[in-house]
């Protein structure tokens, strides 16, 4: 895989190599097989960027996409897209008959039912409904208590012609710890809540409860179909595997330009609180990255690459801004320092003013990876990516390549 090119002229930028993300989609639907795949592509797809991401996807032979709101869904729509998109998500706020019309397959854990079914009366158009069940996570899902009579409700609707039940889902607590044995209960209680709606009538597409950790690791999950966000973004979700370890190639790296690097003594406080201070006279470097693009601010510590070098954020990262310390060796000569840029590398420090300096990256060439900054930061790989915000311009590579025969995959260079 070759390394993303950078787009010249982005100060910073998410760069989405879309040929990664194919070919994880081809490699995990292979895994999958004979299941279904849904690609999830929630929450702007991790990060990378929802319309984008989901041409790929259905190029790469993705028969399903997944969102969580239903705006995102929408959104989906609006771009073109016309694969059955399920979303799961919702409040008495959220947009039913939007749904309805544009097509889109409503998950439904209970009082939704009514909403959906006021939404079919209104445009004479049935909608397409999966039923969910908890089998055990706590969160969304209908009780098993309240599942018989949900799947009765909704038969009576199907009945009238208002709303047909095609699947049936649930989601699972511990996939990414796969000897657990909670999994294997929330299967007993999802064979338990299709067998009641099979036998009350329900004439179910797509039975399907997998995530990114159970598709890897736990075949016995697929059902007719996997849910899958994390694998798609070549990202690992289990704590002791890595994305090489899984066949995957991690799609998004995250890079700037360094905006300053000068000399100071030593006793050199660094960033706000100045709990970093120099032991010995150094030259700093600015990373103009902080927490406004997404980057943790307890993620002290973590790595940013220039000129294959790679160095930990030293001090609190803020706003806009961290430092890393580019050690004593890398004193610049007097006068150097005046803004020479093109950076020659680490013989020549002066250079390194307008230098790429790489957060994360597909790891092929030995970089920083996303799961070091999440180790930083307290947290896990998805909350990296996902929370790089806005104000990180996307752009991307590989396109053609995962164009395929629908077409229409973005041109390098969009921005998000
Ligand atoms: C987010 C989500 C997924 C995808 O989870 P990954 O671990 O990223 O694969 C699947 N199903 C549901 C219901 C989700 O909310």
């Amino acid at each position: 895989m070759p390394v993303s090119a950078p787009v010249p002229g982005l100060e910073r930028q998410a760069i989405i190599d879309l040929s990664a993300i194919a070919n994880n989609i081809r490699h995990l639907r292979e895994l999958a097989a004979p299941a279904q795949f849904m690609a999830v592509v929630k929450a702007d797809a991790y990060g990378h960027g929802a319309v984008p991401v989901a041409r790929t996807a259905v190029a790469a032979g993705a028969q399903w996409l997944g969102t969580a709101h239903i705006t995102e869904a929408l959104e989906l729509r609006a771009a073109g897209l016309e694969v059955p998109v399920l979303c799961w998500v919702h409040t008495p706020l959220s947009d039913f008959t939007a749904a309805v019309a544009n097509n889109i397959d409503l998950g439904c854990s209970g009082w939704e039912l009514e909403h959906i079914v006021a939404a079919a009366r209104s445009l004479e158009r049935p909608a397409r409904v999966h039923l969910k069940i908890d089998t055990g996570l706590g969160r969304n899902g209908c009780s098993r208590d309240g599942w018989p009579a949900l799947v009765e409700a909704a038969m009576v609707h199907q009945r009238a012609g208002l709303i047909r039940v095609v699947g049936v889902f649930s989601h699972l607590a511990v996939a990414d710890e796969p000897a657990r044995p909670e999994t294997d209960e929330q299967l007993d209680r999802f064979r338990e809540a299709v067998a009641i709606a099979e036998a009350a009538g329900a004439e179910l597409e797509v039975r399907h409860i997998a995530n990114t950790p159970a598709t890897l690791s736990r075949p016995d999950t697929h059902f007719d179909m996997v849910r899958v966000g994390l694998g798609l973004y070549g990202l690992s979700p289990f704590a002791d595997r890595t994305s090489a370890q899984l066949g995957l190639v991690p799609a998004m790296t995250l890079q700037t330009r360094i905006a300053l690097c000068k000399d100071v003594p030593a006793g050199q406080g660094v960033s706000y609180g100045l709990n970093y201070v120099t032991d010995e006279p150094t030259t700093l470097g600015l990373v103009p990255l902080g927490y406004a693009d997404g980057i943790p601010r307890v993620a002290t510590g973590g790595p940013v690459r220039v000129n294959g070098i790679t160095y930990p954020v030293v001090g609190r990262i803020a706003m806009d801004q961290m430092v890393i310390d580019l050690g004593p060796h890398f004193r610049l000569s007097a006068g150097a320092a005046a803004g020479t840029a093109g950076g020659t590398g680490a013989a020549e420090p002066a250079g390194i003013l307008g230098a790429t300096a790489e957060l994360f990256g597909n790891g092929n060439d030995g970089g920083p990876l996303v799961e070091q900054w999440a180790d930083a930061a307290g947290t896990v790989n998805y909350e990296v990516v996902t929370r790089i915000s806005q104000r990180v311009p996307r752009s991307y590579t590989g396109g053609a390549e995962a164009a395929g025969p629908s077409g229409g995959a973005p041109a390098d260079g969009g921005a998000a």
